[in-house]
């Protein structure tokens, strides 16, 4: 039977969000609340928040994993009348602290006095995997993060590759408990001293999270200026002050699709001499997944899969082709408008257009 994964936006206004995943063998939970808790905020108000939760969803659940800032997770496991206050808030169901153990996420039991429940390693580390893909999923349900799936148009890529649907979790990296979220998973991948590639410039500001939150570990933060950067500029920035690559190389990617931005810059660091390259992508089409590069936080569904301009079918219906430039990653549509005066009727086709266009907020 598939698990059931509520994730709970409890600050400002508690909501939630119910989150595909598939079946984890051996554990007890069928179903669970997943509790990330922000930086800056009051333990105090944990349960108060609960309790305006929607009411089914704290019934329906086997079990909650509440993850605190790393700071606080041993005052959190020491407080047990907080965890009893939490406990009670959520029908005296099982809970477990998500932490970094400073080599691997793992989750501690709540320890209260009715319940503790340890879970096999082999279970915590797909729990885990689950829960990376949960939180990073909702990046893709912030407004604009996502050109959507329409009959009257399609998406060229800066790669040249057609789409239906078009991500851009860049442009979702808005909030600070979603850039601390991002943060928590991938230290796993900054261990030791790296430099971090980005593959844009809208995931900098994840890149200068990642240094407050990684410190010397983040050694050197860099991004690509266009998707078409050569790659000898690239490597130039990364190089060090005597010219050589440096030991260890994040490739961190908002998105892959077909994977030759990955492999071209991963090939060309290897033939400079860099031998430890890690390569992450936050999201990734089937395409990217099969070819092995790297690792994936979030799979994307069949619309984002990238296909050859030749045999494009929505060309063929004559769908129009909207395309994303590749330097902003913004659609070229008002780039390439002209200012001109129209008639009422001559904007009607326009108009028609932008109004049929639901879904995002702005273009
Ligand atoms: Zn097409």
């Amino acid at each position: 039977m598939p698990t059931r994964l509520a994730v709970a936006d409890l600050w400002p206004e508690p909501t939630h969000s119910f989150v595909e995943v598939g079946e984890i063998t051996g554990s007890p939970l069928t179903s669970f609340l997943y509790i990330p808790i922000p930086p800056h905020t009051e333990f105090g108000t944990i349960h108060a928040q609960l309790k305006h939760l929607h009411s089914p969803v704290r019934r329906a659940i086997s079990g909650f994993i509440l993850r605190p800032q790393a700071e606080d997770v041993q005052a959190l496991l020491d407080d047990q009348a907080l965890i009893e206050r939490i406990q009670h808030r959520l029908d005296e169901k099982p809970g477990w602290v998500l932490y970094w153990d400073g080599t691997r996420h793992n989750l501690s039991p709540l320890k209260s006095n009715s319940k503790a429940v340890t879970l096999r390693p082999k279970v915590v580390s797909e729990i885990v995997r689950v829960l990376r893909r949960a939180e990073t999923s909702l990046l893709l349900s912030h407004p604009g993060a996502v050109l959507p799936n329409l009959a009257e148009l399609h998406y060229e890529g800066p790669n040249g590759s057609h789409y239906a649907s078009f991500a851009r979790p860049g442009l979702a990296l808005r909030r600070i408990a979603r850039l601390d979220a991002m943060c928590f998973w991938l230290q796993h991948f900054l261990r030791q001293p790296t430099t971090v590639l980005l593959d844009s410039w809208s995931m900098l500001s994840l890149g200068l999270k990642l240094q407050l939150y990684c410190g010397k570990n983040v050694h050197h933060l860099e991004s690509l200026l266009d998707y078409h950067e050569s790659t000898d500029l690239i490597l130039g920035r990364l190089a060090e002050r005597n010219g050589q690559l440096p030991e260890r190389i994040l490739l961190l990617l908002s998105v892959s699709s077909t994977g030759a931005l990955a492999k071209r810059l991963h090939d060309a660091c290897r033939r400079d001499g860099c031998r430890d390259i890690a390569v992450v992508s936050l999201f990734a089409a089937e395409q990217f997944r099969k070819s092995a590069i790297g690792d994936v936080f979030c799979p994307l569904g069949q619309e984002f899969s990238p296909v050859s301009r030749n045999l494009c079918q929505w060309c063929l219906k004559g769908s129009s082709i909207v395309k994303i430039e590749p330097t902003t990653y913004l659609m070229e549509i008002s780039a390439t408008a002209k200012e001109t005066r129209i008639t009422k009727n001559g904007a009607k086709q326009a108009r028609d257009f932008l109004v049929g266009y639901g879904g995002i907020d702005y273009l």
